[in-house]
Parts: C-alpha cells; sequence; structure tokens
C-alpha cells in the first residue's frame, strides 16, 4: 500500500483526507492516510496533499513546526503533491506578500486575491488537461496564477488566467477539488503520479 499525508496545520483537512479515501476506494488502491501536524511524518510519505485555508497562517505553521523543509525534500525527491488554493500559494515562488514564506515548488508568482473582495466564491465547469470531462471547480477566495517558469504546465484557465499547474511532482489548483463528489484530480495528482513513478522504477529494474 501507499501512504499519503494530509499537511493538517491549518484548513480543509478531514475534506482531503475523505477525497483521498473514495479516490483510493474506486480505484482499488491500498492507501493509508495520515494528517501531518509534526515533523517526522513526512518522510514516511509516499504523496501529499497540501490543503486550502490561510496561506499566512498554514506558512507560519509549517516553519514553527519545521515541517516546510521536510515538504521541500519530498519536492526535490519527486515524490507527488497535490497543492490547492491557499496551498498552491505555500507552494509556489513568490506569493508577493511577505506574510507567505512560500516554498518555492512552483515556479509561479500568485496574486492572492485575483479574483477580488467583492467575488467571494463561485463555481465553475473547467476543461483540465488529462480529464475526459469538465471539473465541477469551486472557488472561495481564490488565487490565481500571474506569471510561470516554461517547465510549469498550464492545466486548466478561468477567464484565460491558470488555475491548475503542474510543475514537475506538483499539481496546484486555485479551486478547491476536495469540496466535490469528483476524486478525479486527487487520482490526477497523486495515483496516477504514483502509478508511473513505479512503471519507472519496474522498468528501471528490468
Ligand atoms: N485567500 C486565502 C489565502 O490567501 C486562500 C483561500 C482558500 O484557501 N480558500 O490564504
Amino acid at each position: 500500500g501507499v501512504r499519503i499525508g494530509v499537511v493538517a496545520v491549518q484548513g480543509n483537512v478531514s475534506e482531503h483526507v475523505d477525497a483521498i479515501e473514495r479516490a483510493a476506494a474506486a480505484t482499488g488502491y491500498d492507501v493509508e492516510v495520515v494528517e501531518i501536524r509534526d515533523s517526522g511524518i513526512v518522510p514516511d510519505c509516499d504523496a501529499l496533499a497540501l490543503p486550502g485555508g490561510e496561506s499566512t497562517t498554514i506558512s507560519r505553521l509549517l516553519r514553527l513546526e519545521g515541517i516546510d523543509e521536510e515538504i521541500v525534500a519530498h519536492a526535490e525527491a519527486g515524490k507527488p503533491i497535490l497543492a490547492t488554493c491557499a496551498g498552491l500559494i505555500v507552494a509556489s515562488r513568490d506569493a508577493r506578500d511577505d506574510r507567505v514564506e512560500t516554498l518555492d515548488l512552483l515556479d509561479a508568482e500568485v496574486d492572492r486575491n485575483a479574483f477580488g473582495r467583492q467575488v467571494d466564491s463561485f463555481e465553475a465547469g473547467l476543461d483540465v488537461a488529462g480529464l475526459d470531462d469538465p471539473f465541477h471547480a469551486v472557488f472561495i477566495r481564490a488565487p490565481v496564477v500571474d506569471e510561470v517558469g516554461p517547465g510549469v504546465e498550464v492545466l486548466a484557465t478561468w477567464e484565460g488566467r491558470p488555475v491548475a499547474v503542474r510543475d514537475g511532482p506538483v499539481v496546484a489548483t486555485a479551486f478547491h477539488p476536495e469540496l466535490t463528489d469528483d476524486y478525479r484530480i486527487h487520482r490526477l495528482a497523486l495515483f496516477d503520479r504514483l502509478d508511473a513513478d513505479a512503471d519507472t522504477e519496474a522498468e528501471a529494474e528490468a
């Protein structure tokens, strides 16, 4: 089986745990989901989810607990990470806000309040690269990705702006895939990537 950690210092933790368990049940994956509030757990995880919530709080607590460096090492080892909303902000190279200590896992600059304060939340059907049918995306005080480096693949846009991106092992969404029954983004970011890595290892051994 695989162990998937949900970073649980703050934010939409239980929703991600549920979404990963649903995705695992539907795809026949043997998964153990662990919530991460302390250092020492990330090194034993095969994949991670970095939930939404409040990015200044999340980044402060990650640093305080010494989890920040473990997440960076996880990404450097090429292991999958799904970062959503505030998680995307924390994962980025630059959040253009001194209060957010970004992890620089995603070669992108983000705009924390891209949709303005008036547009608190909205929902939209998005075409996402790698998914056959549109994904019903829930945006809540969502960021957008403003500038992306050459290694970043844009998976989905809204009004011409990137709202789902991939940078190597990291998939990040401005919206909240854990808030709908649709687990396809979790499968794409976590399980499909683990499968691809397992295939590569098997080929190397053959
Ligand atoms: N606007 C929030 C932030 O800057 C993110 C919102 C969310 O995660 N739903 O942290």
